[in-house]
């Protein structure tokens, strides 16, 4: 799958930054793929392997309407030269957005749940009716986050990273997170921004990461206060400091997860959270197919590339 050895790392000037003395950098994951979500190559990858491996010849997953997973599954399913079912939550809506369209457009068969039945998606009734439905299939749980996933996310940081004090990054199921904090150095801080409302967050990744990392780091710390109401909720305050940020940096950020991280970073910036001569590393992990979609939906104009 095609996830380039050498992802690049740009520096952030700004006069915030030079005020608070702060090298900011950020690593472009977003750049591997136009418009597929960087880490979620990262999460499909081994799970891609695997699925060929055990001689699938298809995958099946779930996801949202919007969701930045279903249409990186569809992308990298078809170079795998696997087929994709995308399990789709609510009805049918056409024309469909655009996310689904290019999903559909990739190859993948689009099938929808109602909304009770998606929330009982991992059961074996649910999952049998499925097989029986589709045949067999290589199971990629909703977000994608399993320990293949995980494993691959540890693969995100390469040597060259160990220089930053900290890194940052946005959570959704925490997947990307666990497998970033499982390739810290020990000198270094993991920082995560929540895009979801709730304190939940903070027993979730305590249990990935004992689940899935061989001695839990605790050098991370997690901020739920940047959610701006919740899950896929903005306001104008985020959408205007993603402008600003785009027309200072030349780096779109989309508002579900990337935005909603760099406006928390500045925030702490602003607060003096790090000392002066601190190095920071934010991933951006994509998501800026979903703008395309935000932007209908909402009437903004958020960049894209
Ligand atoms: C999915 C996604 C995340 C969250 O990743 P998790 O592994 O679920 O925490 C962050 N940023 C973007 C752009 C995403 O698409």
């Amino acid at each position: 799958m095609l996830i380039p050895s050498h992802i690049p790392t740009q520096k952030i000037e700004n006069p915030l930054l030079l005020e608070k003395g702060i090298h900011l950098f950020v690593k472009r994951l977003d750049l591997v793929h136009p418009l597929v979500s960087g880490n979620k190559f990262y999460k499909l990858k081994h799970n891609l392997i695997k699925a060929k491996e055990e001689g699938h010849s298809q995958i099946l997953t779930f996801g949202g309407a919007y969701s930045n997973h279903i249409y990186a599954a569809a992308v990298a399913a078809k170079e795998m030269g696997l087929k994709a079912i995308g399990i789709i939550r609510g009805e049918e809506t056409l024309p469909l957005n655009p996310t689904l369209a290019f999903a559909k457009e990739k190859g993948m068969l689009l099938h929808y749940l109602n909304r009770s039945t998606y929330r009982s998606k991992n059961t074996t009734e649910v999952l049998e009716g499925l097989a029986a439905q589709f045949g067999h299939f290589y199971l990629i749980p909703e977000g994608g986050t399993n320990a293949l996933a995980i494993q691959g996310c540890g693969e995100i940081l390469s040597l060259d990273d160990a220089q930053f004090d900290f890194v940052s990054l946005s959570i959704g199921t925490g997947g990307t997170f666990t497998g970033i904090a499982s390739s810290l150095a020990a000198n270094q801080q993991l920082l995560g921004f929540s895009s979801l409302k709730g304190n939940f967050i903070h027993q979730e990744i305590l249990d990935l990461l004992q689940q899935h990392v061989n001695s839990p780091p605790s050098n991370y710390q997690i901020l739920d206060q940047y959610h701006f109401g919740g899950y896929g909720k903005h306001n104008k305050i985020l959408v205007d400091f993603i402008k600003d940020f785009y027309l200072q940096t030349g780096i779109p950020l989309d508002p579900i997860y990337t935005g909603k991280m760099m406006f928390g970073l500045f925030d702490l910036i602003n607060k003096g959270f790090f000392e002066r001569g601190t190095k920071i590393l934010a991933i951006h992990t994509g998501g800026l197919q979903g703008n395309i979609g935000f932007n209908q939906q909402h009437g903004t104009d958020l960049d894209l590339s």
